[in-house]
């Protein structure tokens, strides 16, 4: 891993003279003792792999790219960017054990939660670019294609769908990075198991993202005269105009956009500079400049099938503490009651059915009803219940909502 980054590193021989000594075969069982001068030599390449010019801010416009690793007990990866001198420059490094659960996977699911798990760890960085991914195991290349893949594969590959990346696969040899972090024994760090839900609204957030990244520029004037003399909604209007009906003397300075409305809803909402806009902020923006008949509906839509707007929507929640069950201990505890109905007219006139039922016993009572009055519901429950099993602890209904 230091050699990978040695031509960066001020007199790099000299400082890991100490530790290149130790790989001398005096002893081939073992390697020496790390005596003081060993360790501070090793303290100081560690401090240089962590520090400029090797360790770089995120540069704006360049492609991420991101190489994972996974050995028996730990995986790893390191997050790089290309810069124009050709090199690949890190942000940073990151590695974890795995649970005693997840030592038993096999090798090709390691090395997919080595992808998983950074790609959700490293989500404020990757999350709205197309990045790459370099593994060392051949398989995963086809990561994305699988189609006769285990459900766990299967489940990781719709949670990383709302991703937009490309997995390359990299000899052992040239992963040293990655490697390396897979291997140093970590401390810390934690081994949350990756949530097994399936993630709907992420798949439909990719579907609606344009394909071409380079597409992702605001919309040009040429398109949108294009687009309007292609849209039918366009089209019509424009007409009206031509012919002079009431209008035609207001200078027309709202874009009319229904073909393209989608795009334009992402370019209000999703890119950084935007910030999320909420529905009403979102719809106010796009009149200032573009008109469509739908334009409301689609910005309250574009808000909710926004993944990020969930999660803070989620946060701003007073209650999210989990519901509770209640489990009966004992007969008559627990009687819950409901009224099934109305139903068709039996030749007693009845057209209600009351439900009664012990949830420790399961014990189920039916009354038919002619009618639905607090008086004929309590008067069944205290015959047919009551009077005959004895008076319940708790009665739990839903009062007919
Ligand atoms: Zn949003």
């Amino acid at each position: 891993m230091c050699n990978v980054y040695r031509r960066f590193v001020d007199h790099f021989a000299q400082m890991s003279a100490p530790m290149t000594s130790m790989l001398k075969k005096v002893e081939p069982d073992r390697l020496p003792e790390l005596d003081e001068e060993r360790r501070s030599a090793f303290e100081a390449l560690k401090t240089c792999l962590i520090s400029p010019p090797i360790l770089r801010l995120p540069w704006l416009g360049l492609r991420y790219s991101l190489d994972t690793d996974a050995s028996d007990a730990q995986i790893g990866c390191t997050l790089l960017k290309k810069h124009d001198d050709g090199n690949r420059y890190p942000i940073g490094f990151w590695s974890r054990t795995l649970s005693l659960a997840e030592r038993n996977y096999s090798t090709t699911e390691k090395e997919c939660l080595a992808i998983v798990w950074a790609i959700q760890a490293l989500r404020p960085y990757l999350g709205r670019e197309r990045f790459t991914v370099n593994t060392d195991h051949h398989s995963l290349r086809w990561l994305m294609n699988l189609t006769d893949a285990s459900r766990r594969l299967a489940r990781w590959r719709l949670r990383l769908a709302e991703f937009n990346f490309d997995v390359t696969y990299v000899k052992g040899i040239k992963n040293c990075l990655a490697n390396a972090l897979s291997r140093i024994p970590a401390t810390g760090g934690t081994t949350v198991p990756i949530d097994e839900e399936i993630p709907c609204f992420s798949v439909l957030e990719r579907m609606l993202r344009p394909r071409n990244p380079a597409s992702k520029a605001a919309i040009t004037h040429d398109e949108i005269v294009l687009t309007q003399h292609s849209d039918p909604f366009c089209k019509e209007i424009t007409c009206h105009l031509q012919e002079g009906e009431g209008v035609a003397q207001i200078r027309l300075f709202k874009f009319f956009m229904n073909k393209k409305r989608v795009f334009l809803m992402y370019l209000a909402h999703y890119p950084a500079a935007s910030g999320h806009p909420r529905r009403r902020r979102l719809s106010y923006t796009l009149r200032q400049r573009y008109y469509c008949p739908s334009m409301l509906v689609d910005a309250y839509a574009t808000v909710r099938r926004c993944s990020d707007c969930a999660k803070a929507r989620i946060k701003l929640r007073k209650h999210n503490a989990k519901l509770k069950t209640f489990p009966p201990m004992g007969h008559l505890e627990f009687i819950t009651i409901d009224i099934l109905g109305e139903l068709s007219r039996t030749p007693r006139g009845n057209r209600y059915l009351l439900v009664i039922s012990d949830r420790y016993s399961k014990l189920t009572r039916t009354v038919p009803l002619k009618r639905i009055t607090a008086e004929t519901v309590s008067q069944a429950f205290v015959t047919h219940l009551v009077f005959v099993y004895g008076a319940s602890v708790k009665l739990l209904s839903d009062n007919g909502s």
